[in-house]
């Protein structure tokens, strides 16, 4: 086993206890987009709904996130697309000014402009993060639903690093577009991003028209990733069981032979050899994943208000106009269950790895119907069953 491998930890584990707070909180914002994403979670309408939480009380909410208390939890505004808020600087500031790092997820439209993100950073917003589909402009744009999005995305990425700010890439991967993510992890190094954030479809929204990965096909993608992890930064989303494979990555003495890699590895690996030769790029340690997933760390507020485990599970545990957010985050049965590995049912109960990954709820939910149930997308076998 090489030495970098010994020295690094394969998972991260919160500085504080997950019971007690999030390191994460997604607030959608708003739900409004003028684009139409063919695996949009949200099924994003054109206008914003008025039920929508108003600014006097996103601040209030902000308050009672920074009441969590240090280390206050991320912030993250997501939509929809956040730029239809008029007071989404307002909003920023004020959650920078009680000590919240606040990051923004907007889509690619006419309203994403140097300015609009000069004044984002100016109010505090830390990192943008950009959506991209597809190495071509024909995958990605199939994807957005609109033409010249993908070239727009593109600038976008450097819009983000102009303004002085992180960025993030996010790539949603189907058995639509897996091949290319070679060529789009060549893209993440061209772009220099502080974080690729990897999404496994989950059925669900405009979502379930796409074909998701097999299993088998998704174990080959996480082996991939996690290899080439040691060139950007990766972050595998709604795959839960990507903590497992680290851990078993870091304790292998022979990872050919513990892990053959299967025809999708392969086709991936060939690729990214290729389409790297001659590129100038530097090695570092493979990121570990985080120790977080939905409810154990991990909380999302809808436009109106509503509190879930994962803006992919539509198991709502409370509304913060009737009820703290903190308050629902630490006690509601949602939560409480969700963090609870002995709840689990199928191999996902009876895994060796159920307290680090106890897979994804979001997937076992969409696909199953059963909340606690295995996570259909993950491929072991545990040494119980
Ligand atoms: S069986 Fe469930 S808990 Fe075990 S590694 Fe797979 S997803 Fe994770």
């Amino acid at each position: 086993m090489d030495d970098t491998r010994r020295r690094t930890r394969p998972i991260r584990q919160l500085h504080h206890d997950m019971n007690d707070r999030p390191f994460i909180v997604i607030w959608e914002v708003t739900r409004a987009c003028a684009l139409a994403c063919r695996h949009c979670r949200a099924d994003a309408i054109r206008a914003r709904n008025p039920r929508e939480l108003d600014t006097e009380a996103g601040k209030r909410l902000l308050d009672n996130i920074a009441s969590f208390g240090t280390p206050r939890p991320l912030v993250v505004f997501t939509g929809g697309d956040p730029f239809e808020r008029p007071d989404l600087a307002d909003l920023t500031a004020y959650g920078t000014s009680l000590g919240l790092s606040v990051s923004l997820s907007p889509s690619v439209t006419p309203r994403l402009t140097a300015d609009a993100l000069t004044q984002l950073r100016e109010a505090g917003a830390k990192a943008v993060s950009i959506s991209l589909d597809g190495a071509h402009a024909a995958t990605h744009d199939n994807f957005r639903g609109v033409p010249g999005v993908f070239d727009d995305t593109l600038l976008a990425l450097d819009a983000v690093r102009d303004a002085g700010m992180r960025l993030q890439v996010n790539t949603t991967v189907t058995a639509g577009n897996v091949l290319e993510l070679p060529l789009i992890l060549s893209r993440m190094l061209d772009a220099k991003v502080s974080l690729w954030s990897v999404f496994f479809l989950v059925p669900v929204g405009r979502g379930q028209e796409l074909q998701a990965l097999s299993a088998t096909d998704e174990e080959d993608v996480l082996h991939w990733l996690h290899e080439v992890s040691t060139l950007v930064p990766v972050k595998a989303t709604e795959a839960a069981h990507y903590r497992r494979l680290a851990l078993q990555r870091a304790r292998s003495e022979d990872l050919d032979g513990d892990f053959p890699p299967g025809p999708l590895r392969r086709q991936l690996c060939a690729a990214t050899e290729r389409l790297l030769t001659g590129k100038e790029v530097a090695h570092r340690p493979a990121r570990a994943p985080m120790d977080v997933g939905s409810a154990r760390g991990f909380a999302f507020i809808d436009h109106v208000g509503d509190v879930y485990p994962s803006g992919f599970l539509p198991w709502v545990a409370g509304s913060v106009r009737e009820r703290p957010f903190t308050e629902i985050y630490r006690d509601s049965e949602v939560f409480t269950t969700l963090r609870d590995p002995d709840a689990l049912g199928g191999r996902c109960g009876q895994c060796e790895f159920r307290t680090v990954c106890g897979g994804s709820r979001s997937q076992a939910y969409a696909r199953t119907g059963d909340v606690l149930s295995e996570d259909p997308t993950c491929a072991w076998v545990p040494a119980t069953t």
